[in-house]
């Protein structure tokens, strides 16, 4: 009867130990700071830098580096990383928001000048596309929300007139949303993060989708985004002027000015 105690004491015992391993897995501490830093757009910071129609986004955190889109070239990509001091060599991973040119079309020569990052797309990419990445590195399919790096992961694929998947960042400020251009809609994209994750939205930047919008929708939007919990925006690229004027009226000091060259650090 002891010796049957004492096996049932140890197995709770295992249990209680696996247990607490698991739950401090799934509430490992992210990174306390990111660096986002926007290397392609068409809104310009720093008007040292090209700058033209497209996207990208590159997110530092002390163990990992992200890229995210890669904008409508190659060689303006790698033009302003080397104005900023970013190296090629050093991104993990890229992840590809949708199959639209200025967001995919600077990958090639990234993986030409010797980056072998994970590439993270979407079914909805083109077999030319995935060839082109194959000849260089392994492309990893995306349909759930998907874990990149500590901290760093995708909302998935989001439905929409064009399937989308948003960057996730997640830092002691809370969780910031990356959109590519956001053709499923802004706040889907962020409504999709806080349900993959359970977490706040804090900060969302990157295109909005909203140039040929209406005052009345893109202040709806900003309603939506609020009562979401969004405290700052940096609405860039295909978000229009409009939308940028409305943006900075309504979140004030939480409003970012977004261009190529910009720098956001996220974090206390
Ligand atoms: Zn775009
Ligand atoms: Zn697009």
């Amino acid at each position: 009867m002891i010796t049957l105690c004492r096996r049932a004491a140890l197995a709770t015992t295992i249990f209680v130990l696996a247990t607490t391993v698991l739950v401090a897995c799934r509430t490992a501490a992210p990174p306390a700071t990111a660096t986002l830093t926007i290397l392609y757009d068409n809104y310009v910071h720093d008007p040292t830098l090209e700058s033209g129609w497209g996207f990208a986004c590159l997110v530092e955190t002390a163990g990992s580096t992200v890229l995210f889109d890669t904008g409508a070239s190659g060689e303006s990509l790698l033009k302003n990383m080397a104005a900023l001091g970013k190296d090629p060599l050093a991104v993990d991973a890229v992840v590809l928001s949708h199959a639209h040119d200025d967001h995919t079309a600077g990958l090639a020569a990234l993986l030409a000048a010797g980056a072998r990052p994970k590439v993270y797309l979407l079914s909805s990419f083109g077999s030319d596309y995935l060839r082109m990445v194959r000849t260089y590195t392994e492309p990893v399919l995306v349909a759930k929300p998907t874990e990149i790096a500590p901290g760093i992961s995708t909302t998935g694929r989001v439905t929409g007139p064009v399937p989308e998947q948003a960057l996730v960042v997640r830092t002691a400020e809370g969780l910031t949303v990356v959109t590519g251009c956001a053709h499923p809609g802004v706040v889907k994209m962020v409504q999709q993060a806080i349900d993959a994750t359970g977490q706040q939205v804090t900060l969302v930047l990157g295109g909005f989708h909203l140039a040929d919008a209406t005052e009345a929708h893109i202040k709806d939007i900003i309603d939506q985004l609020r009562e979401l919990g969004v405290k700052r925006a940096g609405p860039s690229h295909c978000s229009g002027d409009q939308a940028r004027a409305l943006f900075e009226a309504s979140f004030d000091d939480g409003y970012i000015a977004l261009g190529v060259g910009q720098v956001v650090v996220v974090g206390p």
